[in-house]
């Protein structure tokens, strides 16, 4: 339902601004001399600064279909570091402009606006939050590579002290208190939820079997200790693995796509080494326990039965469309025709290769075909065409390693497919 992808945005977007919509009968129009204006432009800076901030920490909240409402996790994320990001520049032009209203009296009258006396407690609970938001912020930078993801995501628990001393700092200066309480409990109250309440609301399952699938790609086969999840193909969960033999990542949550079909009991999770958890992984041992929470995302809700489908599936990008397969194998409806590559450099990397192919050949209407990148190079249009003549027609999804991502997507926009019948997925978003 494309009304529901979109819902929470146009929530969000009035939320961005009702503090400023109930502050701006105070705070008047910008005009006058120099000095007013520029005191007006820091204070509808400071005030959506602190409530993008503060709705940057509620969307974190991570409560299985809540993402639904804004087009799937993947993007609720993506929402999240742009209104952190989006803050953070607000942030410094509301300090920036509050300091220079202050020059046209004096220098010193600057200086004493942006650092009073201590005595001025309020003031400075917004230079203790600016300096959290640095803090949490700085490892972001490119300057400073590929943060770390582990230790990043332990140091963005000091942007719960950064929503707790912005909001102290707006409640003691801000006229109007009831949009910020309101604001403050829903950002404090997700990350107290993602910390607090979400890791007891964790399914229990026990590792039911372990499948080599090739050199560093395991498939976990997971049975549920007591009530499982319910899910949809494309979906993904974040799994905690429990073993204690691990080397790395026990008691972890990384997200791993779910690749069994929806009535299958057990869940199917296909793992390929690509760091230290994802490593150890592969050495997971059966009876041990995980514990699964999910399910999110939507890659495949955004369907279009008018049109036959094309999927393109690369690397370990193609576990979800194992899990459609798997599906389809079991029975499920299909509207339409579906197409699958499976894009692989050969034919021992294309390790899910003869479970598709049977599948292909039961269920009518599926039609499967590999690439192999070191016999025919890169994917092409002739490619795609020779064995899918009707593909600029279909509606396609593309999941797979971020640089084959790129590739597609280009290739495919410039055979004149519009980016809107476009869906791709990549493993790797934060
Ligand atoms: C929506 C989604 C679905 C995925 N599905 C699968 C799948 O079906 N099979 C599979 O093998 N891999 C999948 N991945 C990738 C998998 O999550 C990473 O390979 C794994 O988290 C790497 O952790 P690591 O400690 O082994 O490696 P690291 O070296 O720590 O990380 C490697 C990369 O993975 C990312 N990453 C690490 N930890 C996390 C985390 N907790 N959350 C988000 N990203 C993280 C980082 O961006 C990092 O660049 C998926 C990722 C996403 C986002």
């Amino acid at each position: 339902m494309p009304w529901l992808r979109r819902s929470g945005d146009v929530f969000l977007i009035v939320l961005i601004f009702l503090p400023l919509l109930v502050a701006l009968p105070r705070l008047g129009g910008p005009g006058g001399p120099p000095g007013e204006w520029l005191t007006w432009v820091g204070q509808v800076s400071g005030i959506l600064a602190l409530a993008m901030m503060l709705l940057a920490g509620a969307v974190s909240c991570r409560v299985p279909g809540f993402d639904r409402y804004f087009g799937g996790l993947t993007r609720l994320w993506r929402i999240h570091h742009w209104l952190g990001f989006a803050s953070f520049i607000l942030v410094m032009i509301h300090a920036l402009a509050l300091g220079l209203a202050a020059v046209p009296a004096s220098l010193d009258a600057a200086v004493a606006t942006l650092f009073p006396p201590l005595s001025h407690g309020a003031l400075w609970l917004g230079w203790l939050a600016w300096a959290a938001m640095v803090i949490f912020l700085a490892p972001t930078f490119d300057f400073f590579g590929q943060p770390h993801y582990q230790r990043w995501k332990h140091l963005h628990l000091v942007s719960a002290a950064a929503l707790l001393l912005g909001l102290w700092h707006a409640l003691l200066l801000a006229g109007e208190a009831w949009p910020w309480w309101l604001l403050g409990i829903a950002g404090l109250g997700a990350i107290a939820w993602r910390k607090g309440v979400a890791p007891q609301r964790r399914h229990a399952y026990r590792v039911e079997e372990v499948v080599p699938l090739a050199r560093g790609v395991v498939e976990l086969v997971l049975r549920p200790e007591h009530q499982g999840i319910r899910h949809v193909t494309g979906q993904f969960v974040y799994l905690t693995p429990l073993d204690q033999t691990l080397s790395a990542g026990r008691g972890e949550e990384h997200p791993y796509t779910i690749a069994s079909a929806p009535s299958d009991g057990r869940l199917r999770i296909g793992i390929k080494d690509l760091g230290d958890a994802s490593h150890a992984l592969q050495t997971v041992t059966p009876g041990t326990r995980a514990l699964i929470e999910g399910p999110y995302g939507e890659f495949f809700e955004r369907r279009f039965p008018e049109r036959d489908m094309l999927w393109l599936g690369g690397g370990i990008g193609i576990t979800p469309f194992v899990g459609g397969a798997r599906d389809l194998a079991t029975g499920a409806v299909m509207e339409g025709r579906i197409h699958l590559f499976y894009l692989a450099s050969d034919a021992v990397r294309a390790y899910y290769q003869e479970e598709l192919v049977d599948i292909a050949e039961r269920v009518e209407g599926f039609t499967f075909t590999q690439h192999y990148s070191r016999e025919k190079g890169v994917m092409t249009e002739a490619y795609l065409r020779q064995y899918c003549p009707d593909f600029t027609e279909r509606e396609i999804y593309i999941c797979g390693p971020p640089g084959m991502n790129h590739h597609l997507n280009r290739l495919l926009l410039d055979q004149g497919i519009p980016a809107s019948r476009i869906h791709s997925e990549v493993f790797d978003f934060l």
